[in-house]
């Protein structure tokens, strides 16, 4: 079976013009705009790199960018401080903060001092607590694409076999809940990690697969299902290339449906902080004003 492309570049786009028009269509009612803070602690080639596309999505879509950067030897109160500054000023409807931090930081203390209603990250303890209750809030960013790049698929979740590689904080775990997030739509999911035995065992099962590791090659032909819809996550840089977890070639021959690395997961995860940040304006909004009128 030649597998599909799961296109996350057009996925992305269609996410930024509903975007653009929402903004637009607030915009016009209130006469706001979202305004996005990244704070960025030290320097890292690929937090500059995510930095700029970041800048570069919220250009195309009507969302005033602002990058804070701080030394590397900055302290954890500097930064908690710099926060609550930015979570009391109304301009800023958003705030997010690059990892990894330096070691004198603890990173869970800085993403609780966000504001919750201004966490377009969705990191904070207590979106990610809204998560388990499947209550609307932020999550993060790439757990929802997941969903987005499954979804447009036009294969649904309900009763899947779903394995899920990878239980990080930011990623696997948030994705899991949101797999699990309706008793209708629910899928049935495997959760996967480094103590897992046998991992082929659960990878075979699966109709859709995600992995989400950080480590090139892991996931083979062999290991994929006959029609699977393949999910791959991971970024790894071998060379100066961008490659997946997934081996692709190998992989495109089993799946139904593939994305690509660089191209799928990556583009949409961009998107998504656009969306989350239009959905964190819109809440303020609403909470500032009564716009009974505005709807969506
Ligand atoms: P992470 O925090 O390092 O988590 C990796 C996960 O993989 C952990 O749960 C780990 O399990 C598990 N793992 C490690 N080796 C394994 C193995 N041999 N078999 C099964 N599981 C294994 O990484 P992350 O932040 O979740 O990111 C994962 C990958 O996705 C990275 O390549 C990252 O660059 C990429 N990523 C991409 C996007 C995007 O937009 N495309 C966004 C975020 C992340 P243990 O915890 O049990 O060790």
């Amino acid at each position: 079976m030649a597998a599909q492309l799961i296109d996350g570049k057009a996925i992305a786009k269609g996410i930024r013009q509903e975007v653009k028009a929402t903004i637009a269509q607030l915009g016009e009612e209130t006469g706001a705009s979202p305004c996005l803070s990244a704070i960025q602690v030290g320097e890292s080639a690929a937090s500059a790199a995510y930095l700029k596309s970041q800048k570069k999505g919220c250009g195309k879509v009507g969302i005033d960018f602002h990058i804070h950067q701080f030394p590397q030897e900055t302290s954890e109160d500097e930064l908690v401080g710099f926060i609550v500054e930015k979570n009391r000023d109304e301009e800023t409807t958003g705030i997010m903060v690059q990892m990894p931090l330096p070691e004198q930081m603890s990173a869970l203390r800085v993403q609780e001092a966000i504001d919750p209603l201004k966490d377009v990250e969705g990191v904070n303890p207590e979106n990610m607590g809204l998560l388990v209750y499947g209550l609307p809030g932020l999550a993060p960013c790439t757990a929802v694409a997941v969903m987005e790049l499954i979804e447009s698929t036009g294969t649904s979740i309900k009763g899947k076999q779903v394995t899920l590689v990878g239980h990080s904080s930011i990623v696997g775990k948030p994705l899991t809940l949101l797999l699990l997030s309706s008793p209708f739509d629910s899928a049935t999911t495997t959760v996967c990690h480094i103590a897992t035995r046998d991992l082929t065992s659960h990878t075979k099962q699966a109709e859709i697969l995600i992995v989400a590791v950080g480590k090139p090659g892991l996931l083979r032909g062999d290991m994929i299902r006959e029609g699977a819809v393949v999910i791959d996550v991971g970024i790894n840089r071998i060379e100066g290339k961008i490659v997946g977890d997934v081996v692709f070639e190998e992989a495109a021959k089993k799946a139904s449906f593939i994305t690509p690395v660089p191209g799928g997961v990556g583009p949409v995860t961009t998107a998504m902080l656009l969306r989350n940040t239009v959905e964190a304006w819109r809440v303020q909004l609403d909470r500032r004003m009564p716009l009974a009128h505005v709807t969506g």
